[in-house]
C-alpha cells in the first residue's frame, strides 16, 4: 500500500479543522459563514483510519475561530478536531460541544412553522445531546439534526 502524505499545505496562523466526514467540508464553510473570508484551503476525501469513508480538512488562514463558531461544527461533524495555529505551531487543541441554542442556520422541517411561512428567525434549543436533537422555539417540533437541514442565513 502506498502511503501518501497530506498535500494540504501548512499554515502559519489560523484555524485547522480536521476529521470532517467527507463530503461535508463545504457545508462547514457555509454554516460558519466563511465564504467571503480570506484564504482557505479545503481538502476533500483523505483516507482516514478513524473514518473509513474518508475525511475532509479545512484550513482557514489568519483567522482564529471563536468557541461559538467552532461549536456549530459539532452539529454535523461531532468528531472534528480543531487546532488553532500561531506562528506555525499548534497553540490550542480545542474540543467542540453542541451549542445549547442554534439560530439562523437550522431549517425547521415543519412546513407550517412560522420560520418557514412567516420568515421568523430560526431558533432551536438543544433537547438531547446524545441524539443531536433540537427543538424549534416556534412550533416546538423536536428534530434530529442532519446536514440537509443546515442552511445559510
Ligand atoms: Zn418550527
Amino acid at each position: 500500500m502506498i502511503v501518501r502524505t497530506y498535500k494540504v499545505y501548512s499554515i502559519e496562523n489560523g484555524t485547522v479543522i480536521d476529521h470532517i466526514p467527507t463530503p461535508l467540508a463545504l457545508k462547514v464553510v457555509r454554516i460558519l459563514g466563511l465564504e467571503n473570508e480570506g484564504i482557505m484551503t479545503i481538502g476533500i476525501g483523505f483516507r482516514s483510519e478513524k473514518q473509513p469513508i474518508g475525511k475532509d480538512i479545512l484550513k482557514i488562514e489568519n483567522r482564529e475561530l471563536s468557541h461559538e463558531e467552532t461549536n456549530k461544527i459539532a452539529l454535523i461533524a461531532p468528531d472534528a478536531t480543531i487546532n488553532i495555529i500561531k506562528d506555525g505551531d499548534v497553540a490550542e487543541k480545542r474540543q467542540i460541544t453542541l451549542p445549547s441554542a442554534v439560530k439562523d442556520i437550522l431549517t425547521c422541517p415543519n412546513p407550517n412553522c412560522a420560520t418557514n411561512i412567516l420568515g421568523a428567525r430560526k431558533h432551536f434549543l438543544l433537547e438531547n445531546r446524545d441524539t443531536v436533537t433540537y427543538r424549534c422555539k416556534y412550533c416546538e417540533r423536536a428534530t434530529v439534526v442532519n446536514p440537509d437541514m443546515l442552511t445559510t442565513k
